[in-house]
């Protein structure tokens, strides 16, 4: 079973309107031994016109108020602290002084916009084939992984899928192939893992973000730094089919996973 959930938002996040509390009692009764907040840093996020959403955090009061958790619940879940920080190539001397300047256990590193437009909006895809998008989106991320350094782990590398108007019916690793092994050479070499995000299991039904052939291409080029994360905004996604997570990562061979304490990978058998 795997025990440690690293990828975690509450009402830190814009997001979300889950309290802290609640999301660790879920974990607890889902068996969690270890949770790791990643709350949402997406600096000069753009305003959606209507929502008025923007996702910057307080991390003051975030650490304050995990200071508080951890404490409350010490006997029964550890927990740590991380952010999940936006990628956009105009905010690489802020990431490295944000995250410098609190903290982390953890950072995980996310292309949410391209060009300044979330890809989660459906005018992302306007006037482009799938192909083109989810090329661009990743043309962006080996950019991005690339621009950055203050990361551990890349978030949901293939994000965008989960949105395109036909999600992941037609699309398969082989058609990026060589953009997507260029991200995972270029993670290896600068020490950075990759999540097992479990959302895509909600949003996609069979594959994780990102999807098997993508986990088994980053161990076939000697990737070895694979956390799990469910990404829950909601206390009933928290852990999200963790049990189907562990056997797909066991089917592909991997032996471990890790978790993250002061920025550092420990390994933990699977
Ligand atoms: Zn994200
Ligand atoms: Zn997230």
């Amino acid at each position: 079973m795997i025990f440690a959930d690293q990828h975690l938002h509450s009402a830190h996040s814009s997001d979300s309107e889950t309290p802290m509390e609640v999301q660790i009692e879920a974990g607890i009764e889902a068996g969690l031994k270890y949770m790791c907040f990643t709350e949402h840093m997406d600096k000069d996020w753009p305003e959606v016109k209507d929502a008025g959403v923007i996702f910057e955090l307080d991390t003051d009061a975030y650490y304050k108020h995990y200071l508080e958790c951890r404490e409350r619940y010490k006997d029964r879940v550890e927990l740590r602290f991380g952010v999940e920080y936006g990628f956009q190539r105009h905010l690489v001397q802020h990431n490295t002084e944000y995250v410098g300047s609190h903290p982390f256990d953890m950072v995980i590193g996310s292309q949410h916009l391209v060009d300044g437009v979330d890809v989660y909006l459906p005018e992302y895809f306007e006037g482009m084939e799938e192909k083109q998008a989810y090329g661009k989106y990743f043309e962006a991320l080996l950019e991005s992984i690339c621009l950055f350094d203050g990361y551990d782990i890349c978030g949901h590398l293939d994000y965008v899928v989960r949105y395109g108007p036909n999600k992941n019916k037609f699309y398969n690793y082989g058609d990026y192939r060589e953009v997507v092994d260029e991200i995972l050479k270029q993670l290896i070499k600068r020490g950075k893992g990759i999540e097992v995000n479990t959302a895509g299991f909600r949003k996609l039904g069979d594959e994780t973000n990102p999807c098997t052939d993508i986990l088994k291409r980053y161990r076939e080029l000697g990737g070895e730094i694979i956390t799990i994360g469910s990404d829950a905004h909601t206390k009933t996604s928290v852990a999200y089919d963790f049990c189907r997570a562990g056997t797909m990562l066991k089917e592909l061979g991997y032996e471990y996973y890790c978790l993250f304490r002061n920025r550092f990978p420990v390994f933990v058998d699977l």
